[in-house]
């Protein structure tokens, strides 16, 4: 009998460890430094550097990857109990070097990237000494990647790319961008884009605007506008086969849906804790606000959504440790995706009504969350994307018929029974 939801003791401890240090140690900077991402920055070294040393001592740094791709990492489903406790701070993840899209392009190096990709690329990665940027979407179109036209065209030992990109998140932080380009395009719809390795500072790597999220002061975001103006790379820099980048991505993307799923049961968590204790401190008409049934039902509504998301999450983490191969759990992938970005809208929709006016204030992180649930219902993309993956997946499980009535028809079971059992029963039992 294996079906176990207990945490092994040992675990457990570092998982307490965890959530006190980052109460105690990462939440503070989140209320008082700025990007996480400004590595160089002289606040971040003095604030962040030693917490990192902290969680390497801990044996904590950098658990998204296995040993046998260079991490330090044990699983996806210790990883998922990791992340939903680094997903409730900002700067968490950057502290224990596990940060999106880190993390997913780590991923993509370790698998595909030669020695000295990995030696100049994916050390320092996971060492935290630099970040990097994941360059896919295009402006003319983000969920139907067939339509890219961004060009990278062999010429002697390099490929020479031309091109604009949409929504690269970090490439301004980022010493190298992993760029999907066309390579072949008279190939199949799947079978034209190729991954490279560009660093940031090759000739051509040009930064039009950072794009912003929601309230964000124009030219502050962190999502490049890139254009890619004869930008030259040795063929070395390919990642993975030259026509692959389609299957390429989904190595990090399968990572990157359930980090992301990971971190916001964390941020879900978060909003429910203060719903749950407003509820208890607030009063109005002689009574407190969690003695009201409409509040009652809010909590107890997003108590089951949030519960049965978890859930979901970790199973398909459990999963992808009993397959290790994320194209074999692509319906769990799909289905948290598409989850994903209602439970927390949800969830967090209902804190910001339970807290009144301080709920829409800018004294609370909630409307930057609400924001949030949208963005990972994009983000790796569409919610109906992922919808119209999991139903295919689940379909693969099922038969059409070819009867006017289904088999599942009370009279066509009726006969079936009757042909079976029929002839056990003493009473005239009549077919309908
Ligand atoms: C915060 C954030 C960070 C991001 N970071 C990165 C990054 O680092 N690197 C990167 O390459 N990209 C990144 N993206 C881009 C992201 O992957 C794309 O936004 C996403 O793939 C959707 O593409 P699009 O925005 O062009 O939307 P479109 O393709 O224009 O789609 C718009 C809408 O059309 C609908 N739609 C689309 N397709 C279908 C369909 N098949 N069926 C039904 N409806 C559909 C959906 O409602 C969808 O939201 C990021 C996006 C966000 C918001």
């Amino acid at each position: 009998m294996a079906w176990d939801f207990e945490t092994d003791k040992e675990y457990q401890v570092l998982l307490d460890w965890t959530a006190e240090f980052v109460k105690n140690k990462v939440e503070p900077l989140d209320a008082v430094l700025g990007s996480a991402m400004e590595y160089q920055d002289p606040d971040f070294i003095k604030c962040v550097r030693p917490l990192q040393q902290e969680v390497r001592e801990m044996g904590l740094w950098a658990c998204h990857l296995g040993p046998e791709l260079g991490g330090l990492g044990f699983g996806q489903l210790k990883l998922a109990l990791l992340n939903e406790i680094l997903g409730q701070s900002r700067f968490a993840s950057v502290v224990f070097g596990c940060q999106a899209p880190d993390t997913g392009n780590a991923e993509i190096l370790a698998h595909y990237g030669t020695d000295e990709i990995k030696e100049r690329y994916l050390q320092p990665l996971l060492n935290g000494e630099l970040a990097s940027s994941y360059s896919m979407t295009e402006p003319q179109g983000g969920a139907d990647p067939t339509q890219f036209k961004c060009l990278a065209v062999e010429d002697g030992d390099d490929f020479v790319i031309n091109g604009e990109k949409w929504f690269s998140s970090n490439a301004r932080y980022a010493s190298f961008l992993i760029v999907m380009a066309v390579t072949d395009p008279e190939a199949s719809a799947h079978g034209r884009a190729s991954m490279l390795v560009v660093p940031t500072d090759a000739p051509g790597v040009e930064i039009i605007r950072n794009v912003g999220v929601g309230a964000e002061p124009p030219g502050q975001g962190s999502h490049a506008y890139v254009r890619y103006t004869d930008v030259r790379v040795p063929k070395r820099n390919l990642l993975g086969p030259r026509g692959q980048g389609f299957a390429v991505a989904q190595t990090r993307l399968g990572g990157g849906r359930i980090h992301h799923a990971m971190r916001t049961v964390g941020q879900i968590r978060r909003a429910f804790d203060m719903m749950c204790e407003r509820a208890l401190s607030r009063s109005t008409k002689g009574e407190i606000l969690a003695s009201k049934q409409m509040v009652q039902e809010k909590i107890a509504d997003s108590w089951i959504e949030m519960e049965s998301f978890r859930l979901l999450v970790l199973r398909t983490a459990w999963r992808i440790d009993q397959f290790n191969d994320y194209m074999k759990v692509r319906k769990d992938i799909a289905a948290i995706k598409a989850s994903m970005p209602k439970v927390y809208h949800d969830v967090v929709s209902r804190c910001i009504q339970v807290h009144g006016a301080l709920g829409v204030s800018n004294e609370l992180p909630l409307s930057g969350m609400l924001l949030g649930s949208y963005v990972m219902g994009i983000a790796d993309g569409p919610t109906e994307v992922h919808k119209v993956t999991l139903a295919r997946q689940v379909l693969r499980d099922y038969e059409g018929t070819d009867q006017l009535f289904p088999q599942y028809t009370l009279p066509n079971r009726r006969r079936a029974a009757i042909d079976q059992v029929g002839h056990l029963i003493e009473r005239e039992v009549e077919a309908w």
